[in-house]
């Protein structure tokens, strides 16, 4: 089998799943109880959010553990917009549903929602964020990576403008976060959402950067756990394995960046020696290892299954959306021709991807697009 869905999600590291043991069958106490049983988890729960703030700049007490990036991503919007009375939200035509359900969420309870257009690159140019921003806005959203064509969003010039009317900057970094180098003082952003499957971490896990002074509600209220802002007894086996898979990756960023763009250069090349019509989408300013192509009078639900059989799993437009064979709204939204459109896929290669994949993916794709088989 070939697993080149790594946007979908990422294979465990090993030593982050080993980390996992000790804190569900040995050390197991409550973080949250006063006795000396429960003091290595506390620790571990300590170390873990130091070791994250440090691979985003940030400091400890700006971490905040959740259940993941759409979790993250409700709470950064919600919390921050429901404290904001008759104020609007700006958020990127491109979003994750994450984010931009989370904004019909809110529009259904009455705040204005506007919409941000990209290029024909999927990227957010600050001239169209100054044409649509003003007094009203409360926040911004706009993902750092996008998760279907990979474009990276020039959030710093982004963050300036919006600081410029006083309004706050979120950001979904869920396909960025231990891909590139994010820095949350160079980026600007006054939160960030992550989620650890899309590094190596465990799934069910992740944080929402939140940055001093930016004021929010809860989304889930109870306990009192991550300073009363996330109640909920910690997942602290996931939290520790988060960190080290987060480490991990974050070491090793610019040779997986390395590795990965000689695979996808090898892909590229051998699908046009096969002088197989197709256009690749996205920024050239793009996440390492996604290779999203639309093939002309293709269909890309019928690739994916046919490369299924082959033993290769990659996805059509948005993982999340597979259940949905219309063209996805990132693909809409950069303009790709509808002949080319249908016949979209996303390829996106992990650190276990290696060049011998990229040329058994460009047979299987050669043989299924021009044998029509
Ligand atoms: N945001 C982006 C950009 C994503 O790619 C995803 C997952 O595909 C999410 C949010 C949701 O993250 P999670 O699966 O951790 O809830």
């Amino acid at each position: 089998m070939i697993y080149a869905d790594n946007a979908a999600t990422t294979r465990l590291d090993e030593e982050a799943f080993d980390s996992m043991r000790k804190y569900m069958v040995e050390e197991f106490g409550n973080p949250s109880q006063p006795y000396s049983f429960s003091r290595s988890t506390r620790k571990a729960l300590l170390e873990s959010r130091e070791i994250i703030a440090s691979c985003i700049g940030a400091d400890s007490d700006e971490i905040f553990f959740t259940s993941g990036g759409t979790e993250s991503d409700n709470w950064a919007l919600k919390g921050y917009m429901n404290k904001q009375k008759d104020k609007s939200l700006l958020v990127s035509s491109i979003e994750h549903h994450a984010v931009l359900n989370t904004a019909s969420a809110l529009k259904r309870v009455g705040t204005e929602v506007r919409y941000l257009k990209v290029n024909e690159e999927g990227t957010v140019l600050p001239s169209f964020l100054e044409s649509e921003i003003d007094n009203n806005v409360a926040l911004v959203s706009v993902m750092l990576a996008n998760n279907e064509i990979g474009s990276i969003q020039p959030l710093n010039e982004l963050s300036k403008i919006t600081h410029n009317i006083g309004a706050r900057i979120h950001t979904d970094a869920v396909q960025a976060v231990g891909h590139i180098n994010v820095n949350v003082n160079d980026l600007d952003v006054d939160m960030l959402s992550a989620s650890a499957h899309k590094f190596n971490g465990p799934r069910g896990i992740g944080f929402l950067y939140i940055r001093k002074g930016t004021d929010l509600y809860p989304l889930i209220d109870g306990g009192g756990q991550e300073k009363k802002l996330r109640s909920g007894t910690e997942n602290v086996a996931s939290i520790v394995a988060m960190a080290i898979a987060l480490k991990k990756n974050n070491d090793e960023i610019s040779r997986n960046k390395e590795k990965l763009t000689c695979i996808e250069n090898e892909l590229i090349s051998r699908l046009k020696i096969k002088g197989l019509n197709f256009i690749r989408n996205g920024s050239p300013n793009r996440i390492p290892g996604n290779v999203n192509l639309s093939f002309k009078d293709a269909d890309g639900e019928m690739l994916l299954h046919r490369l299924d059989l082959m033993g290769i799993c990659i996805s059509t437009g948005s993982a999340c959306d597979s259940k949905n064979s219309q063209i996805s709204h990132v693909i809409e939204a950069i303009g790709v021709p509808p002949e080319y459109a249908y016949g979209t896929i996303r390829i996106s290669f992990g650190r276990d991807n290696t060049i011998n994949d990229a040329i058994t993916i460009a047979n299987a794709i050669e043989k299924v697009v021009a044998e029509k088989i």
